[in-house]
């Protein structure tokens, strides 16, 4: 029989391969076998029980016999898991701000219960290689219940995992919490029910569970970032914890919103880089603000005129402008950095559509089950395929509008009226009259989702 490795088999191998420290003949059997798959694509063998059981774990597949040596690299080479670093567990959409920018300023109100269903997945994402982990909201600081346990969890297994298999070079750990800063320079404030007597207290607390990184949210300069998160005085209480942070024996990040790209745009950028970095004197702002963008322990996203952030739009582009190809876009089908777990357990890439792409939800499938069949997802194959273009013309541009400023927007836009056209049996080169009638509707429902109708 021939066997292979599934895309999270593949990815465990790949994790590995190179990051030996001890001679292979003295590696764990499930190590050599997966590495050993990998470097020869196919495993020839009669099934024993331990192949058996690497298939009941869903690392490795039988393959049906008229797929060909060639098929099965060409999978590895496409393995959507191959450049997945990074998992941001969402676990809450509940926020205490309203920022004009947010988008996720519509979405449903939920926060995640099933911390174990979380640390199993934990246990998965770590056994394969993936070493950062991201918990963003909403404001998980503030609403997401338990989400400390698992940031000690995480801890405890990835200590296990490096004890129990030493001849391996792992990766850092690095467990990141991205917060709006709400809770700084409070006294007595209560943090995902947990009450905390001051920043330091809380800082702490943190420290102590085993975060790594701190990253706030930053919008742009003093004025802007205060004025588009309603809350004057925020982005000095930020300056001022940054040295509070490193003294906690954490690192200080940001999540910053670019907008504008000239030098002069970015340079309050300095201010941040001044207190995360240490500067040599002569270091000019203009190296300060490169190194906090190349700082892969930092994220910077442009705004998107999606949600809360269509009332920003300064309409930089007309539809008109728009290369149809350039509708495709490579994340949903090879993802990279990140993946997402959503609030309500469904595994999402792209952060602009509400884990609406419906890959699999963890509470109700396996999650290895999800990640070795990624593929079979109908806006995976949209993008693969380069079919999102054709749902342009079905866009309703009197309630969408011809102007955007972010091509993520429109395919935000396209994906959701593919994707609900898709689960309605809609053919978008067959529409029928009661299909043109569902098909006002769906436009309806997507300008509700995408913040362009109330
Ligand atoms: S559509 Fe835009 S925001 Fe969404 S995954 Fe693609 S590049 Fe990222």
């Amino acid at each position: 029989m021939r066997y292979a490795l599934t895309h999270s088999g593949h990815k465990y191998a790949l994790s590995r391969v190179n990051r030996l420290k001890v001679l292979p003949q003295a590696v764990p059997l499930v190590d050599s076998m997966m590495l050993y798959t990998h470097a020869n694509t196919i495993l020839e063998s009669h099934e024993t029980p331990f192949i058996r059981e690497m298939c009941d774990k869903g690392w490795m597949r039988q393959l049906p016999e008229e797929m060909t040596q060639e098929q099965v690299a060409l999978q590895y080479r496409r393995n959507p898991l191959e450049n997945v670093h990074t998992i941001n567990f969402e676990f809450t959409t509940h926020c205490n701000l309203h920022c004009m920018h947010c988008r996720s300023g519509i979405v449903k109100r939920l926060t995640e219960t099933n911390v174990d269903a979380l640390k199993a997945s934990a246990d998965l994402f770590l056994e394969m290689g993936i070493s950062r982990f991201t918990f963003v909201g909403g404001e998980v600081s503030r609403y997401a219940k338990g989400w400390l346990s698992l940031v000690r969890h995480l801890q405890e297994r990835y200590q296990a995992l490096r004890e129990s298999s030493p001849h391996w070079r792992w990766r850092e750990l690095k467990i990141i919490l991205l917060t709006s800063g709400w809770w700084l320079e409070k006294t007595d404030f209560q943090a995902a029910g947990e009450t905390y007597a001051s920043t330091e207290d809380y800082l702490t607390a943190l420290k102590e569970a085993g975060l790594t990184h701190l990253m706030f949210s930053i919008d742009g300069p003093e004025e802007r970032h205060d004025t588009w998160r309603k809350v004057p005085g925020l982005y000095q209480r930020i300056l001022r914890a940054l040295p509070k942070v490193k003294a906690a024996g954490l690192h200080p990040r940001i999540s910053v919103v670019v907008k504008g790209n000239t030098p002069e745009d970015l340079s309050y950028l300095g201010d941040f880089a001044d207190l995360i970095y240490d500067f040599a004197k002569k270091d000019t702002t203009h190296e300060k603000v490169r190194t906090i963008l190349l700082d892969p322990d930092n994220f910077s996203s442009n705004l998107v005129d999606i949600n809360n952030a269509v009332q920003l739009s300064e309409s930089h582009f007309h539809l008109s402008q728009l290369p149809t190809e350039s509708l495709r876009c490579k994340a949903f089908f090879r993802p990279s950095p990140k993946l997402s777990v959503a609030a309500s357990g469904e595994i999402s890439i792209c952060p602009l559509m509400n884990a609406a792409e419906k890959y699999g939800n963890l509470h109700q499938k396996p999650l290895i089950d999800i990640l070795n069949n990624l593929d079979d997802n109908f806006i995976f194959k949209l993008h693969a395929e380069d079919q999102i273009g054709q749902y342009l013309p079905l866009m309703d541009p009197k309630l969408f509008g011809e102007h955007f400023d972010h091509l993520c927007s429109l395919r935000t836009i396209l994906n959701l009226i593919a994707r609900k056209m898709h689960d309605r049996g809609i053919d978008p080169q067959q529409l029928s009259p009661t299909d043109h009638e569902a098909l006002k509707q769906i436009n309806l429902d997507v300008a509700r989702l995408t913040g362009h109708m109330p």
